[in-house]
Parts: structure tokens; sequence; C-alpha cells
């Protein structure tokens, strides 16, 4: 199944189309995008039943998942990416938060606060399940679907000391694009091994594999789990591939253009950057 946000409406594909989950539900389940994730397993069971030949609307794609109680983040989680960052590889997951207010859905545009904002496209997790001291084995049954996501990043405020600042320099307005769908695991091939992928203005930057993570979705879930309660409706980003601008010579970071960050079988996500320094 995939889900999105229809003109701020909760939809779900059928076909060509997307189905308006409320108005094809009597009323059922609520039209709030974000809802829908506390009776996760009463709307699959639903959603199953649509018809075919229900009434299909249009409109645009807005942010899937629109007010998470939690936003959190892994680090390092690609191995060529915490070697092009000159750090160890982990032993256990690099954990920071995001903040709600710095997410945005498909389309948007981003204003720039400095040229030092680097690119960062990921992976990210919906919770389905409240989730505490869940075993790697039953994890994926607390998913409700993967989406893309960018960690945008303000190098120089993410790393300005004494210690690291990375949930204040990757929560800068507009620094946590998400979109455009949610999908729902069963619908991948194989969902531990999907392509990654970003470009800017035509340009590609990053391009790896989900297989490369070095802490999994599985491994995500459930590690995080054994100290957070996790919610419904929450997300994980996952970790970014290599490619990053920080670690190239000289670095480059984001300009002015369309920003296409793209997942197998989930679709690509574009937002539109501006400068505003
Ligand atoms: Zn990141």
């Amino acid at each position: 199944m995939r889900i999105a946000n229809v003109n701020g409406r909760l939809a779900v594909a059928v076909g060509d189309g997307w189905v308006d989950v409320e108005q094809a539900s009597g009323g059922a389940f609520a039209a709030d995008p974000q809802a829908i994730y506390d009776r996760w397993a009463d709307f699959t069971a639903w959603a199953s039943t649509i018809s075919v030949d229900a009434a299909t609307v249009g409109g645009a794609l807005g942010l899937p998942v629109p007010a998470p109680r939690q936003l959190i983040a892994i680090g390092l989680n690609y191995r060529e990416h915490a070697m092009e960052s000159n750090l160890d590889i982990p032993e256990h997951p690099v954990v920071f938060a995001k903040f709600q207010s710095s997410l945005i859905g498909p389309g948007a545009t981003v204003t720039l606060p400095s040229d030092g904002v680097d690119w960062e496209v990921e992976l990210v997790i919906v919770i389905g399940k409240e989730a505490h001291g869940v075993a790697v084995a039953d994890a994926w049954d607390y998913v409700a679907g993967l989406t893309v996501g960018q960690d945008l990043s303000w190098r120089a405020v993410q790393l300005r000391g004494p210690a690291p600042q990375f949930s204040i320099g990757k929560s800068y307005p507009g620094f946590s694009p998400l979109g455009p769908v949610v999908v729902t695991p069963d619908e991948f091939a194989d969902k531990n091994d999907l392509a990654i992928s970003c470009s800017l203005n035509g340009e590609v930057l990053q391009e790896g594999r989900t297989s490369d993570l070095i802490f999994p979705v599985a491994e995500i879930v459930s590690r995080l789990s054994q100290s957070l309660t996790l919610y419904p409706g929450d997300l994980i980003y996952t970790g970014t591939p290599k490619g990053v601008g920080a670690g190239r010579t000289p670095k480059r970071f984001l300009v002015e253009g369309s920003l296409v960050s793209s997942i197998e079988g989930v679709g690509d996500l574009t937002i539109n950057l501006v400068n505003g320094f």
C-alpha cells in the first residue's frame, strides 16, 4: 500500500489514482494524515478492502507524516560515509534528534540560511505500533512503512564545540524534507536492499544501496526501543550513504535549484532551494 497526503487529506493509492480515506471509509477514519498511525492495524485491514473502482481524487502531494511525536535520526550508518567523515565505524548506533518544525513535504521550497548547507539522502522509517524492548526478529512488525527523507545539515553549526550540535545544525526550517509517499514493507521485493540516490540540478551527488546500512531497519528499531518508547507515527531517519559535500575535496554545499532524492520503490522527493543569505 502507498499512502499520501493529497490536498492535506489522507489518501491511499488505488490503480493510478488516490482514494480519499475519510470519504471512502464513511468517516470511520479521519482525514488527518498523522492520525492514521494510532489506528494502523484497523486501517490496513480496512484499506485491503477498498475497491479498485473507488472514486479517486487528484491534487498536490503534501507532507505525508506531518506531526510525529518523535523525529529521530541515525548518523554514520554507512561504512563509506563514516570513512569520508574521518570517523570510526560505530559500534552502537549514533543517535540524535531532529525537530518537528524542520519537516516539509514534496515540492516545498527551502530557504538556505548559509552557503554551508550539505545534502544527506536517507531512508526514513515510519513507526506503526508502540515499541519498547522489541527484538530484532520482531522489529519489522512495528514498521508502518518507508519513505524518502533529506537530513539537510549546516555543517559549521552541527560541528561547533565544545560538543557537536547535530540536533540544531540539522533542524533549521525546511531541513527535514519527507515524502512523497509512505510505502508499506510488503510492497518491496527486498525491503532490505533498495537503491538510494540524490541529485542537484541534474547532477548525481549520492548513490548507494540500503543493504550497506551498518545498522539495518530492524536493528535500528530494536536498538532504539531498548532505550526509548517509539510511538505510532514517529519518524526515524536512518543515515546517509557516501557522497556528502563535506566529504569532498574541495568541500561543496547546496546551491539554488532543484534537489531530487530517490529510493527504489518509493519514488522521487523533489524540493526547491533558494538562497536566504
Ligand atoms: Zn543524516
